[in-house]
């Protein structure tokens, strides 16, 4: 299975490869020619998760792992369960798909973790067939959660060294003491600006080739086509728990920042995973819902809110969906965007306490998103990015309640933030990796 940089057509690579150069040649994307189809969708749905997510990476990544590899990397990466939360909704059902189960109570948890055992994988084995010197640093920025995933999935990793980039000031304080506090092998580093000043710092690197060579350069953000492989496989748990009934019309709303959540759900309608249709759900940088009503792609100035995850004005991703329309794999028409305000975001998460359900901001935002588009017979799913413990100072605030924090929280609350502070200047950041 062959991955195509989307910018320069003539290179291709396998998945080994496209997981360690992280992007192409002139910052290009990597991304399969043509989705493959998965047959006995039925069969698929009924089987037990480790099996299905076996043969959908199979179908994905060609024969770049051996059956143990690949065995191995599904194990540890889906050790965490999956949950269909269901919410009375007056239109329809509605369930969130609460993806927050894991170690850094995010998504993000089960892209790093797919990235470092497959890396790991794969560099293991290099190390065994020469002798040459296999360093790999990573290199990645975060608008909040992706730091902590990755921070603690490659965190004590042989010949791996991580280093994150963060927007000084902009996350959480507990979100960021989630990866600053860790030290060994994971360095962190809070940049003056926005998550976008990050994103173009680690894009910079990446144009410097003899930089990528003398550390081995890596990215872990879901410019990495691994992450959103692991990511495809949580929307078939979802479907799979569904009834026969609900399947036939589901429509799901992804919280949308980078948009990797949603290229990996698109994938897997292309595999063949019956989604009737999606909703791309933002906050106020809302460069794809405007993109997709007036066909023109500008991205404004980014800007901070409730759901800052979802602060990023240049989603890197959407090229690749982009790509999957242009290319004849997906209609179009089965993609609408819509813009969510501060107070929507709030009376939304009220509306979910109201049913007994406490969410946090980017869930919250799908919510709305699902709401608003939602008719009759069909069947709602919102994606439950994070634990309501990760933002809960704006929880508390806005549902008036107090939320216990979780142990893995706790356990990081008072620990040393280690990280470094530098100016968005690209002289400095690689001063600062080459030592
Ligand atoms: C990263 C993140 C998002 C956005 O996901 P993308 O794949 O970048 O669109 C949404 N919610 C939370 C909590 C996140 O951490």
């Amino acid at each position: 299975m062959k991955l195509y940089n989307l910018k320069e057509r003539s290179q291709s690579v396998n998945f080994d490869e496209a997981i360690k150069m992280g992007l192409g040649r002139d910052q290009g994307l990597f991304f399969p020619e043509k989705i493959p189809r998965l047959t006995n969708m039925d069969e698929l749905l009924r089987m037990p998760v480790f099996e299905r997510n076996v043969i959908i990476h199979r179908a994905l990544i060609g024969d770049a792992l051996t059956d143990e590899q690949l065995n191995a990397v599904v194990e540890k990466t889906y050790d965490t369960p999956v949950k269909l939360r269901p919410l009375d909704d007056k239109k329809g059902a509605a369930y969130c798909l609460e993806l927050f189960h894991g170690p850094t109570l995010a998504f993000k948890d089960f892209g790093a973790k797919y990235m470092a055992n497959c890396l790991s994988q794969i560099s293991n084995q290099i190390s065994k067939e020469s002798s040459s010197n296999n360093k790999i640093t990573i290199l990645t920025a975060t608008s909040g959660d992706t730091g902590a995933a990755v921070a603690q999935a490659f965190y004590g990793l042989e010949n791996i060294d991580v280093v994150v980039l963060f927007p000084k000031g902009k996350i959480s304080e507990l979100q960021q003491k989630m990866f600053t506090t860790l030290g060994e092998n994971i360095r962190t580093v809070a940049i003056d600006g926005a998550f976008d000043d990050c994103q173009k710092l680690v894009k910079q690197c990446f144009d410097d080739a003899k930089l990528v060579q003398s550390l081995g350069l890596n990215s872990a953000n879901s410019i990495n086509i691994s992450r959103l492989y692991a990511q495809v496989c949580y929307y078939f748990d979802a479907i799979g728990q569904l009834s026969e009934t609900e399947r036939e019309n589901v429509v799901v709303a992804v919280p949308s920042g980078n948009f990797g959540n949603l290229t990996a759900g698109i994938i897997a309608k292309c595999l063949g995973l019956p989604i009737k249709r999606f909703i791309a759900a933002t906050n106020a940088n809302d460069t794809v819902p405007r993109y997709l009503e007036t066909g023109q792609w500008q991205p404004n100035e980014t800007v901070e809110t409730l759901s800052n995850a979802m602060d990023v004005s240049q989603p890197n991703n959407w090229p690749r969906i982009e790509y999957l329309v242009t290319s004849g794999q997906f209609d179009a028409d089965l993609l609408n965007g819509v813009s969510v305000t501060e107070s929507q975001t709030a009376e939304a998460m009220k509306q979910m306490q109201q049913q007994g359900y406490i969410s946090e901001p980017h869930a919250a935002v799908a919510y709305h998103g699902l709401n608003q588009s939602l008719v009759e017979g069909e069947t709602g799913l919102f994606l439950g990015t994070a634990h309501p413990a990760k933002f809960k100072s704006s929880v508390e605030d806005i549902l008036s309640i107090e939320l216990p924090l979780p142990a893995e929280i706790d356990a990081v609350k008072d620990k040393a933030d280690l990280s470094v502070s530098m100016k968005a200047d690209i002289d400095a950041l690689k001063t600062y990796l080459l030592r």
